[in-house]
């Protein structure tokens, strides 16, 4: 802006002819130029402001005014004229008064014309129109002032610009400075409207991330951590109104079956069924929730107990009712508890254990029917809750220990590696075995920290152990299905190899056959990147679960052990036999490593040595036995000691 109405003066002034010839002192000229740009980016911030008020327009009209007006008669000053220009008082005061009128008048439009009006584009170019006809008026208002007495000389012309560079210099700079101008405020506007789409986008990224963290992936309703959200309001708002719910548990019957006979992807259709059944049968301000495989809960507001009874007996037909899924004719049933607030309990852990519990009373009626909570139903419910406390604080007390049950090729030694097999060292009830509390540990989430603490601890054990020269061994450390899904997995291995300085491959991990085969492509995502940290999978519980063959080809595991339930009735029973035979010839396919665990008695050993078995693990060739006792017993070549 500047330099247009800078340039706008000299252009006129070039036009300008007097009889002698003229030239401009570069420091007086450039120093017009500098007021130009002074006033415009003064003129520019104020109609930047957020309010022009009358008294801020008229002194930013003086203060613009004046601006341009000096730029003019400093402009006129580098003609260096002898003697000097003499202006005609009256033009030059109209001069002033044009400038400033035409300064307020540009002022006002431009800071009017910010906001999106309608026509703003003609608007605007009408405006520069007005503004640069002003400039024009009150240059030659000016030019009509001045009077140059015969016989001026110029004194620029000698040491000063010519005319003819001036105009160069002017129209290069001007077009320049226009063109830089206009590149930018696109480029800027461009930048506006990328920012403007990313943001759009990672508002709606993050809203994803949000529903995702809510919601369960299969069949898009509420998962367990919402749903108690949603239950602590509920009894917020029950206290407050004095109001009354119903906390539904629910559980199919006969799912198992359905996933084991058509497969996960069939199971999976079925759910998705199910939900969208449950959920057309109730109101929109219950809660149906999934928290587990084919397990449910329903929050609904209730009048009365009978009311819930009633919503109760709707779902059961709607689940009874048989489903036609891939071509097939399903047919599953319900197994409902129902806790009501308040009388069942006071928060929201007691409720869903309280609703546990009657469901496993409505199943131990018969299935397909609903029950509602008794306080002699939960017997052993209070125990539990008080386990679970006792639990949470287990890790930080010290009270749980590991122990080591070594792995031994087949038939006898020597020893390849160690299972670490947890237990808690409880202060009134004293040693509690993994089945008893593992189980209510990934049910309530205590999985992840202790998970953590019996991996920190068998590495460095198996650390201890690798020191004191017995560099084969590995350790192999049990995951449950929480953990292996859990998000940290990967940087938890990682650190905690790299806390103790281990190799990766002295890493065993187990987890259970079921474990990898749900959700068969997440978990071979998982198993990838241990697989590509060099640590090495072992599938625990083998023959238990469901596998695919197809899968199982993928999985990048280098362990397969046979469950110990095949194990116990090898001698007599000709059905675990071929079983256990067709596993050794699979694994051996498919390059696995081959172990039976429980192994208890010498025809067991000899019986699954002479199937092909690589390993062997059980009480008869070494129990489960805390570090000291292994390193005592623990030759350096891997033979088994008695102890001493
Ligand atoms: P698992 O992984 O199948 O572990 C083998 C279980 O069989 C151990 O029971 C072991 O003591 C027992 N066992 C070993 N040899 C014999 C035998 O000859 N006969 C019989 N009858 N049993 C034998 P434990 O220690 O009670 O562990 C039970 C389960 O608890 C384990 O089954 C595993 O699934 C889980 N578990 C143990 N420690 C951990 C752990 O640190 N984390 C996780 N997530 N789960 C663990
Ligand atoms: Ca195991
Ligand atoms: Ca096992």
């Amino acid at each position: 802006m500047g330099t247009g109405i800078w340039s706008m003066h000299f252009v006129g002034m070039l036009a300008f002819s007097l009889p002698i010839s003229l030239g401009y002192d570069p420091m007086i000229t450039v120093l017009s130029l500098l007021i130009a740009i002074a006033s415009s980016a003064f003129a520019l911030w104020l109609v930047g402001q957020n309010e022009l008020p009358v008294s801020r327009l008229i002194s930013g009209a003086v203060l613009m005014g004046a601006g341009v007006a000096g730029m003019h008669y400093t402009g006129m000053a580098a003609l260096r004229m002898t003697p000097g220009i003499s202006y005609v008082p009256s033009l030059f005061i109209l001069s002033v008064i044009i400038a400033m009128l035409a300064s307020g008048a540009a002022l006002w439009i431009a800071f009017h014309l910010r906001r999106l009006l309608p026509m703003v584009r003609q608007m605007r170019a009408g405006a520069a129109v007005v503004m640069g006809l002003a400039i024009v008026v009150m240059h030659y208002t000016g030019m009509a002032a001045a009077q140059f007495p015969l016989g001026s000389v110029c004194g620029a012309v000698r040491e000063g610009v010519s005319a003819g560079w001036l105009a160069l210099v002017i129209i290069i700079a001007t077009l320049a400075v226009l063109a830089i101008a206009l590149i930018i405020s696109v480029l800027d506007l461009r930048l506006e409207s990328r920012t403007a789409i990313l943001a759009v986008s990672l508002a709606e990224a993050n809203q994803e991330l949000t529903y995702l963290a809510l919601h369960d992936a299969l069949t898009k309703l509420p998962n367990r951590v919402l749903l108690e959200d949603r239950l602590g309001r509920a009894i917020q708002s029950a206290e407050r109104e004095h109001g009354r719910f119903a906390l539904m548990f629910m559980d199919l019957d006969g799912f198992k079956a359905v996933n084991d006979a058509y497969g996960h992807h069939v199971g999976d259709l079925l759910l998705i069924e199910v939900a969208h059944r449950i959920g057309l049968n109730v109101r929109s301000q219950d809660t149906i929730a999934r928290v587990g495989g084919d397990e449910f809960v329903l929050l609904a507001e209730v009048a009365e107990p009978a009311d819930a009874a009633t919503l109760a007996d709707k779902i059961l037909a709607v689940t009874r009712d048989p489903f036609q899924l891939a071509g097939r004719e399903l047919r599953v049933s319900t197994s409902i508890g129902i806790a009501m607030y308040p009388g069942n309990g006071s928060d929201q852990e007691e409720l869903l254990i309280n609703a546990d519990a009657a469901m496993y009373h409505a199943k131990a009626l018969g299935r397909n029917t609903y029950c509602f909570f008794e306080a002699s139903m939960n017997a052993n419910v209070h125990e539990q809750l008080q386990l679970v406390q006792d639990l949470r604080a287990a890790v930080d007390r010290n009270q749980l220990i590991l122990q080591y049950q070594p792995k031994f090729t087949a038939p006898n030694g020597p020893v390849i590696g160690v299972e670490a097999l947890v237990r808690w060292r409880h202060p009134t009830r004293g040693l509690i075995p993994p089945d008893q509390f593992i189980p209510l540990a990934e049910k309530t989430g205590l999985i992840v920290p202790i998970g953590e603490w019996v991996f920190d601890e068998a590495c460095r054990q198996i650390a201890v152990l690798r020191n004191a020269g017995h560099h084969d061994l590995t350790m192999a450390v049990n995951l449950s299905a929480l953990q292996f899904r859990h998000a940290c997995l990967i940087r938890t291995v990682q650190e905690t190899l790299e806390r103790h300085l281990l190799e990766p491959s002295s890493l065993m991990l187990e987890i259970t056959e079921s474990t990898a085969m749900h959700d068969v492509d997440a978990s071979l995502q998982i198993l990838q990147q241990l697989h590509d940290m060099g640590v090495r999978i072992s599938i625990d519980d083998f023959g238990t679960g469901y596998s695919s063959l197809l899968y199982l080809k993928r999985l990048p595991a280098s362990e397969l052990k046979i469950d110990r339930g095949f194990i116990r009735d090898l001698a007599r029973d000709t059905e675990d036999a071929a079983i256990v035979s067709a596993i050794v010839a699979l694994g051996q396919t498919l390059n696995l490593n081959i172990v039976a665990e429980g192994v208890e008695t010498r025809a067991q050993q000899e019986f699954l040595t002479r199937l092909g078995c690589d390993c062997l693990q059980g009480f008869l060739l070494g129990h489960p036995m805390s570090a000291d006792d292994l390193i005592d017993v623990l030759s350096p070549d891997g033979v088994l000691q008695e102890a001493t």
